[in-house]
């Protein structure tokens, strides 16, 4: 393969992001006759993997893995991953990685304080068990306290005009009743979820991680050069050996220190992990799935210091792992997803399920009825808002 061609490939994310915003402004209205360049050029690769791409043009592996190997920020491997995916984040990267000054606590903070300065409410420690659904409509939703005795809790009847559930779209249709929905939403509720992942947080100190190659950036590591095999290695096998993973160092990101003790930094390292392997583990045999968690760990160190910092492991003062159930547990997700649903060709179309519930007064607004991550959440809900609203902002 020649240079030219090289760059011939990384034209098309270019092309196809712009095609995207005409698309996206024009509220994904596939007509040919208004938009016929950037309807086609989406409409093209609509099926295709990343891999298909890489294919059609004949990329050399090595080639492949460098473009491919931020592969942990979707959870998928190339010749599993929409094309369409890669491009949206591969040009939003292009256009700049930004991480909030006062770190990601003062976003939610921030939040927080213009919903009660608004005179908003946020209820904690409750959990929303029912939507009570008469004539395609939400009349009341019930949660229970999560404070309360579990064997007889205390319940709350909520009621508004408009409901919007953050939640899980499917864990949601559960609540409502999938026979009060239209067949056109059931079907597109019928997703499968992105896989789940395993992360570590870490502190180190008296190092200058500068020093050995990190700074305001994310490092992707893998062991193999075919990422394809690596990641069914990991998340099919359950085989750690020669891990691929992700290495952040969110210190470099701004001066705030945040809570951050004095001479220390973070380093966070992530990768794939099967929910129903890790699941069984850990309701089957405990000291097994302790034992799991730290050979990860420690296969993932092994690698830093193989390749990045010799004597990690002196340094390291502080860990703490996650594996899928921690997600369940702690953020509520099913199966301890990542990103919602899982990003295949197959449900990044533009059929993809939005906001629309199919009944009157309730709408979806999550990472599987929009776009996942931090960014993607915040398009979700802005969209949504210029919905309501009428008031455009993006
Ligand atoms: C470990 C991990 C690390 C990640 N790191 C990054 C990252 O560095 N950058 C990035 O951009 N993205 C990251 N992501 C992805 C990102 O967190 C998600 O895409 C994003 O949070 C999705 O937002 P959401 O609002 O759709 O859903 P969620 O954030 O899952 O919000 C749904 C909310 O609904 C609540 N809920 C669920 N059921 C009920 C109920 N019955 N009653 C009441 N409340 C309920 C949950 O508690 C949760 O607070 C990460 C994900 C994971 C799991």
């Amino acid at each position: 393969m020649y240079l030219h061609d090289f760059y011939k490939v990384l034209r098309i994310p270019e092309k196809i992001s712009s095609a995207f915003e005409s698309l996206s402004s024009a509220g994904f209205n596939l007509d040919l006759f208004k938009l016929p360049q950037a309807a086609m050029s989406v409409f093209k690769y609509r099926e295709s993997t990343l891999q298909d791409v890489f294919e059609l043009f004949g990329l050399p592996k090595e080639a492949q893995t460098l473009l491919a190997l931020q592969w942990p920020d979707f959870l998928l491997p190339p010749n599993q991953l929409s094309f369409h995916a890669w491009v949206i984040l591969f040009t939003s990267y292009q256009k700049g990685a930004f991480y909030p000054t006062n770190h990601f606590e003062h976003v939610i903070n921030s939040l927080v304080k213009v919903i009660e300065n608004n005179g908003g409410v946020i209820v904690y420690n409750q959990e929303v068990i029912d939507f009570v659904v008469d004539n395609k409509t939400v009349t009341h939703v019930i949660a229970k306290d999560l404070m309360s005795d579990q064997d007889n809790p205390q319940k709350f009847e909520y009621a508004g005009e408009t409901i919007i559930c953050n939640m899980d779209p499917k864990k949601a249709a559960d609540m409502v009743g999938i026979e009060n929905l239209s067949n056109t939403i059931r079907k597109k509720l019928d997703y499968e979820y992105s896989a789940s992942n395993f992360m570590a947080y870490c502190a180190v100190k008296d190092i200058e991680l500068k020093q050995y190659g990190f700074g305001k950036w994310n490092v992707f590591h893998t062991g193999s050069v075919d990422l394809n095999e690596s990641f069914n290695k990991m998340y099919h096998n359950h085989d750690y050996t020669n891990p691929s993973f992700a290495i952040c160092t969110p210190g470099f990101l701004t001066e705030e220190a945040s809570d951050r003790p004095e001479g220390q930094h973070i380093i966070e390292f992530l990768t794939v992990a099967d929910y129903d392997y890790f699941k069984q583990l850990k309701e089957t045999d405990k000291s097994a799935y302790k034992k799991k968690k730290k050979e990860i760990l420690n296969a993932m160190i092994d690698a830093v210091e193989e390749h990045y910092i010799p004597d990690f492991r002196k340094h390291l003062v502080f860990k703490i792992t996650g594996s899928p159930t921690t997600n369940e547990r702690f953020c509520w997700c099913p199966q301890g997803n990542s990103y919602g649903s899982i990003l295949t060709p197959e449900n990044m179309t533009v059929s993809r399920l939005n906001h629309k519930t199919s009944l009157k007064n309730m709408y979806f607004c999550n990472a599987s009825s929009g776009f996942a991550g931090f960014a993607g959440t915040f398009r979700t809900g802005t969209k949504l808002y210029q919905h309501l609203s009428g008031d455009q902002v993006i």
